[in-house]
C-alpha cells in the first residue's frame, strides 16, 4: 500500500493528503508497489480482492460490496460491434455505476484518516455514489451541484441524506476550487479523477484483465468524460506490467458524444493537449465534461496503448442503448451505450477487427433513467381469451 501521489508526466511525487494535482498542472495518481503482486487466490470477489494494489484495506458496509461485476459475453451484439463483444456490467454496483469503486476507496481512506467529511463536485452518479458510501461510514458528505440541476436528480441524490449545495458560477472551475479549499476545510474531496478515485476505479480493468488472463483482450472500450476512468484503466496496465503479468496491453478505445468531445477532437487533430470546447446538448449527460481535468492524461493513454478515440451522435447512442436491451438483455444508461455505438464506427474505420475480442465497459445502469417519449403499443386480452391468444403467438 502506498500513499505517494505521482505525476504521470514529470514524475514528481507528493504526499497524497496535500495534493491532487502536480505543479505542472496535470493530475496525480497513486503508484503502488506492484512488483510482487500476483492474481489473487482469495475468496473475495468484490473489488477488494485487489487490496494489495489499493491505498486502503477493505471497509465494512456498502463499500465492501463495490465491484466484482459480471463480464457478459454478448454474441448477439457482435454484428453491431464488429468484433467479439464482452460487456462489463457496472450497473451491478451498489448505486448502479462504476463510480462506487472510486467512492469506496475515497471514503474508506477519509474515514481511516479521521476526516469528518467527504465531498464531491457532481450532479449525477458520482454525487449519488459518494453520498451512499459516506452514509455507510457515518461520515458527513457535501455534494456541490450546479444551480440548474433537475428536481429528479436532486431527489435521487438526496435520499442518502448528504449536504447538498447548489453553486452559482462556472461549474468547471468549481472542480479546482473545491480541491483547493478541501484541506483547510477538513473535507476530503473525491472528484472525478482524483488519485483515490482513480485507484478504486482501476479495479474495473483489473477484473477484466483477470478474466482474460493469461491472455488479454484486444481492446477495452469505454465512454469518457473527465478522463478519470480512462486514466484508471491505464493505471491498471502500469500496475500489471510492474507485476510482470502483462507483456502486451489492450488498445484503449475512448468514445464521446459528438455534442461534447474535447478528447476526440484533440486526438483527431494530433494535439498533445486537450482543451475546453463548447458543450452542446446530448442525451449522454453523464459524459458531458467540456473541460476534462484528466483529458490530456486520457489522450496519452490512447496513444500509449495504440488505441483510438471517436465520437457518436445521439441517434447512434439511442440505437445502441436499444440494442443492448433488446439483443443482450442489458439496460444501461445512454452514456453507457456510447462505446457500442463507437465500436460500430471504429470497426467501419478498421480500428477493430471481426476476430478481435473487445471488452466494453457498460458504466452505469439504465434503471435510473426515464425511457424518454417511448410509446409502447400493447394489446389488451380478456382472461378467458388468453389460452387461444397464446396459440396465435407461435
Ligand atoms: C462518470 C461516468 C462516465 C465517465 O467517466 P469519467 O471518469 O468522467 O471519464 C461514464 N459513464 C457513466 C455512467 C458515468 O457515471
Ligand atoms: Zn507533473
Amino acid at each position: 500500500m502506498t500513499t505517494a501521489a505521482e505525476c504521470y508526466v514529470c514524475g514528481r511525487t507528493y504526499a497524497l493528503a496535500e495534493r491532487k494535482r502536480c505543479d505542472c498542472g496535470e493530475p496525480l495518481w497513486l503508484d503502488p508497489v506492484a512488483a510482487r503482486f500476483d492474481w489473487p487466490e482469495c475468496e473475495d470477489h468484490s473489488m477488494w480482492r485487489f487490496a494489495d494494489l489499493l491505498p486502503i484495506a477493505a471497509p465494512v458496509g456498502v463499500g465492501s460490496a463495490a465491484g466484482g461485476t459480471p463480464l457478459v459475453r454478448t454474441e448477439r451484439l457482435d454484428d453491431v460491434a464488429g468484433c467479439q463483444l464482452y460487456v462489463k456490467d457496472e450497473g451491478e454496483n451498489p448505486t448502479g455505476s462504476f463510480k462506487d469503486r472510486g467512492s469506496a476507496v475515497g471514503v474508506a481512506y477519509a474515514a481511516s484518516r479521521s476526516r469528518g467529511r467527504v465531498g464531491t463536485v457532481s450532479h449525477g452518479n458520482m454525487a449519488m455514489s459518494m453520498a451512499a458510501h459516506a452514509a455507510g461510514h457515518a461520515l458527513d458528505c457535501t455534494v456541490l451541484v450546479p444551480e440548474d440541476i433537475s428536481a429528479d436528480r436532486l431527489r435521487t441524490i438526496a435520499q442518502y441524506d448528504p449536504e447538498i449545495l447548489k453553486v452559482v458560477g462556472d461549474y468547471g472551475q468549481l472542480y479546482y476550487d473545491a480541491l483547493d479549499a478541501g484541506p483547510e476545510a477538513g473535507v476530503e474531496f473525491v472528484n472525478s479523477d482524483t488519485p483515490l478515485r482513480v485507484a478504486g476505479q482501476k479495479t474495473v480493468a483489473l477484473e477484466i484483465l483477470e478474466s482474460f488472463a493469461p491472455d488479454i483482450p484486444d481492446a477495452i472500450a469505454m465512454p469518457t468524460s473527465s478522463g478519470g476512468l480512462a486514466s484508471a484503466t491505464w493505471r491498471a496496465f502500469h500496475d500489471l506490467r510492474d507485476a510482470g503479468l502483462l507483456d502486451d496491453v489492450p488498445k484503449l478505445l475512448l468514445v464521446q458524444s459528438a455534442a461534447c468531445d474535447p478528447i476526440v477532437q484533440a486526438w483527431r487533430e494530433n494535439r498533445e493537449e486537450v482543451t475546453r470546447v463548447e458543450r452542446g446538448e446530448t442525451i449522454a449527460y453523464s459524459i458531458a465534461n467540456a473541460d476534462p481535468p484528466s483529458g490530456t492524461r486520457a489522450l496519452a493513454a490512447v496513444r500509449d496503448t495504440g488505441g483510438a478515440a471517436t465520437s457518436v451522435t445521439d441517434e447512434e447512442i439511442q440505437e445502441a442503448k436499444r440494442l443492448l436491451a433488446s439483443r443482450a438483455g442489458l439496460c444501461v444508461e445512454a452514456s453507457s451505450a456510447v462505446p457500442l455505438a463507437g465500436l460500430r464506427r471504429l470497426a467501419d474505420n478498421g480500428h477493430v477487427d471481426r476476430t478481435d475480442r473487445v471488452a466494453m465497459v457498460a458504466t452505469g445502469t439504465g434503471f435510473k433513467e426515464r425511457v424518454g417519449a417511448l410509446s409502447v403499443d400493447v394489446e389488451t386480452v380478456e382472461l378467458a381469451d388468453v389460452p387461444s391468444r397464446l396459440q396465435r403467438s407461435t
